[in-house]
């Protein structure tokens, strides 16, 4: 059964959309199963840049098969945008599928994400303010249209004329904000709908087909394990299930049709928006690490707070999710140091523990302790070998690998398809 999971091991932009990118090149399905278009990656092919945000990396091979599944959020406007900026591109986007049972993201959620954002004061999340935390709200709170009345107008009219007037009350008694009419939403989504009614389908019947015909399928997660809902640094997290416990529910798959789970980090760690962060730089140290490491987000532009590796999230993370395989990113960002550190374990309340609380006020005065390295001072981006990097790179890594307990399959040295290390076959 040669299915893989690619899953973000840290708090996300983990490089993930390299690390797919690669192994799209061997799969003959992509599956988003969660997230919405807050995710982004970022695909370097040549001297080509590609974006994406929602739809799977696998997009930029021909004759692979494309998948937004049930789990995650589709925002119309901006999937079509996202279509035809490939088109333009010169990608054939033939290959792409969105499953019927997507929950859509609708007008009032993009402004209800600000208002609720907003409204929360010093206490904000960071959200991307595109709707998607208020989207999953409204799936759970049984108020959510799906793809499958998206497409047809007939559904679309009568499903928004139930909902709309409760999120009216919201907007209005709440925020003082106009209320909307379906009109105005009917028509701001009608072009969208009707070009994307073609590749609307049952993907998970679609999935679960091709897994029974021993097909290559990936499973490409977006986010981080540290931000899932569940199991993330809650209240500061994303509003699905972004570990791989979410694959089975969001791709409409067995849980025993996952064979490898691989885990996606940095050589070191960032992390967007509000909440606990225990290893990272505010100094000097956390603005090299961001300027080298270009660490300025895929689809707000925010800068990202950075710090050094953190181990105790990392083996969290590794046994959540049952890791097979570990692909460590970014190693060349950290070049410039003499010295390299990691966090071994965390002091909370004068103990040193070695696992995430789950109260917020003692994540957040957890001070790491620290390992460190001796660093390597030297340009890794031209290594293809493990033999040749350089002494100091190699204890590093296999460190990391000691201690989180995976063994490493994939190093990268630099953001371009090639600059990559192979240590262990995926499929
Ligand atoms: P994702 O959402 O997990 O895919 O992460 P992002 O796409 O937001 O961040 C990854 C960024 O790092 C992209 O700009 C990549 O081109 C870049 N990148 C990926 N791997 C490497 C690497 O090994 N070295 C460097 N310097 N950049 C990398």
């Amino acid at each position: 059964m040669p299915t893989v999971a690619v899953v973000g091991a840290q708090w996300g932009d983990e490089g993930k959309g390299k690390v797919v990118d690669a192994l799209a090149a061997e799969a003959e399905v992509v599956v988003r199963y969660q997230g919405g278009n807050n995710a982004g990656h970022t695909v370097m092919v040549g001297d080509r840049t590609f974006k994406l945000r929602l739809i799977p990396s696998g997009i930029l091979y021909p004759g692979t098969l494309c998948v937004i599944g049930n789990g995650a959020v589709v925002n119309p406007l901006v999937l079509l945008q996202e279509i035809e900026g490939l088109q333009a591109q010169g990608v054939d986007t033939g290959g792409l599928r969105v499953s019927d049972r997507a929950h859509v993201i609708m007008p009032y959620h993009e402004i209800l994400d600000r208002l609720e954002e907003g409204a929360r004061g010093s206490r904000a999340i960071g959200t991307t303010g595109l709707g998607i935390g208020p989207c999953y709200v409204d799936k759970a709170a049984r108020l959510g249209l799906r793809v499958a009345e998206l497409v047809d107008p007939d559904a679309f009219r009568a499903r928004l004329e139930e909902i709309l007037p409760l999120k009216n009350r919201m907007l209005e008694c709440l925020y003082g904000h106009r209320p909307l009419t379906v009109e105005e939403i009917m028509e701001a989504y009608a072009p969208a709908a009707e070009r994307l009614r073609p590749l609307v389908t049952d993907t998970g019947a679609l999935l679960r087909q091709a897994i029974a015909e021993g097909r290559r399928v990936l499973f490409e997660g977006a986010q981080g394990t540290l931000l899932d809902v569940d199991h993330g640094t809650y209240p500061y997290v994303t509003s699905s299930s972004a570990s791989a416990g979410g694959i089975a529910s969001g791709a409409g798959v067995s849980p025993r049709a996952i064979e490898k789970v691989l885990g996606v980090v940095k050589a070191y760690t960032t992390r967007v928006g509000g909440g606990p962060f225990p290893t990272e730089l505010k100094g000097e140290e956390g603005d090299i690490l961001r300027r080298e490491g270009k660490e300025f987000g895929t689809v707000t532009g925010r800068p990202r707070r950075c710090g050094w590796f953190d181990v105790v999230a990392t083996r969290y993370a590794a046994r959540l999710n049952g890791l097979t395989d570990l692909a460590i990113l970014k190693l060349d960002v950290l070049s410039p140091f003499d010295e390299v550190k990691i966090a071994v374990g965390y002091r909370v309340d004068g103990e040193v523990i070695d696992r995430i609380p789950a109260r917020l006020d003692l994540m957040a005065s957890a001070e790491p302790v620290w390992e460190t390295l001796p660093g390597w001072r030297q340009d890794l981006t031209g290594i293809r070998e493990w033999n040749r990097l350089p002494r100091a790179a190699q204890q590093y890594v296999r460190r990391i690998e000691e201690l989180v307990e995976v063994p490493v399959a994939m190093v990268s040295v630099g953001p371009r398809r090639d600059e990559t290390i192979q240590l262990r076959p995926l499929f």
